[in-house]
């Protein structure tokens, strides 16, 4: 009877732990309320919409550090988690503060020092970040928001220096995360940002967080516009060891993708910016692309996909500088 009652209550804490077994999103917003540029703005209307899918759904709007403790102590990622963040620091995030307030929802806004001290009108003055400091973090989006892999090593961590000694002057402290402005990096980038000590660093590749994920490189979902919030927390963190590609083919030919995943799949799916979508057979764990496709973008992401939305995406960039 008793061992009856033990299998039986191991059982429902094994599939309660299934349950939760989930992974974590962030989301990325940039404007709001500017319809001047569509391709980045979310209307009010929208994120109260968002928020309220949210609040209805039961998901927990925690601060990203949740997350980077969670992550740090080996913790099981609940699926409810959500972390919203906001890149590049422009004025109209005003517009949206009495939104997150209402719905008390922490947030992390990451802003560019630059654009910031020269005080262009369209982004956040240092008074504004400390009015708005009490509801959230601020953290680092570099200093002159450049194409870092456009940079030599020794311009990227000048460009980080003086981000933080303009953050440290004006806020008073260091900022303890980063975030890639346009989500671009690679190796070489994120060995720099990295040498600098922040807790996290975010990218802006589509997918989600899971207990293995990097610390240093955080998946975010861009929301736009009318985005699909509810596919957004569908997608799932996909194991995988990329083979091939390594790095932005030199010719500008994609030859090949070669990524390890878990041998259970026996499909997925690949996508290429500028070529879409296609089917792959994935043989003893491994989804294997001949390709030779032409790449005509500078910036190429390269995603995996397989079934429940499980998802993990690399992004190539071209940089002279190459990668280490
Ligand atoms: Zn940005």
């Amino acid at each position: 009877m008793l061992l009856k009652h033990l299998l039986r209550s191991s059982l429902l804490l094994l599939l309660w732990g299934v349950h939760l077994l989930g992974d974590a999103h962030i989301l990325v917003y940039h404007r709001f309320e500017d319809p001047r540029y569509p391709t980045t703005n979310t209307s009010l209307q929208e994120l109260r919409k968002e928020f309220t899918y949210l609040k209805e759904h039961h998901y927990q709007v925690v601060p990203l550090f949740t997350l980077i403790k969670a992550l740090k102590h080996h913790q099981t990622i609940p699926n409810t988690w959500v972390i919203l963040t906001i890149d590049d620091g422009f004025k109209s995030f005003l517009k949206a503060l009495p939104l997150f307030k209402e719905f008390h929802y922490p947030f992390t806004l990451f802003i560019s020092t630059k654009p910031t001290q020269n005080r262009y009108p369209d982004f956040l003055s240092w008074k504004d970040l400390h009015a708005i400091a009490p509801f959230g973090q601020i953290a680092l989006h570099s200093h002159a928001h450049p194409h870092l892999g456009d940079l030599s090593d020794e311009q990227i961590k000048t460009d980080t220096k003086q981000a933080l000694l303009l953050f440290q002057q004006h806020l008073g402290y260091t900022p303890q995360a980063y975030a890639y402005p346009y989500g671009e990096y690679d190796q070489r980038v994120k060995k720099i940002i990295k040498s600098f000590g922040f807790e996290a660093i975010a990218n802006q590749n589509i997918g989600a967080i899971a207990q293995t994920s990097d610390q240093y490189d955080l998946d975010r979902i861009a929301m736009v516009g009318r985005a699909n919030l509810g596919q957004a927390l569908r997608y799932r963190h996909l194991e995988a060891v990329w083979m091939a590609p390594s790095h932005y083919p030199k010719e500008g030919i994609l030859h090949q993708v070669k990524v390890r995943i878990s041998p259970w799949y026996h499909w997925g799916w690949l996508y290429v910016t500028g070529y879409g979508w296609k089917r792959f057979p994935v043989r003893k764990g491994v989804l294997q692309a001949k390709l030779d496709y032409p790449l005509y973008k500078s910036r190429v992401r390269v995603i995996i996909k397989v079934k429940h939305s499980k998802i993990n995406t690399k992004i190539l960039i071209r940089s002279r500088y190459g990668a280490q």
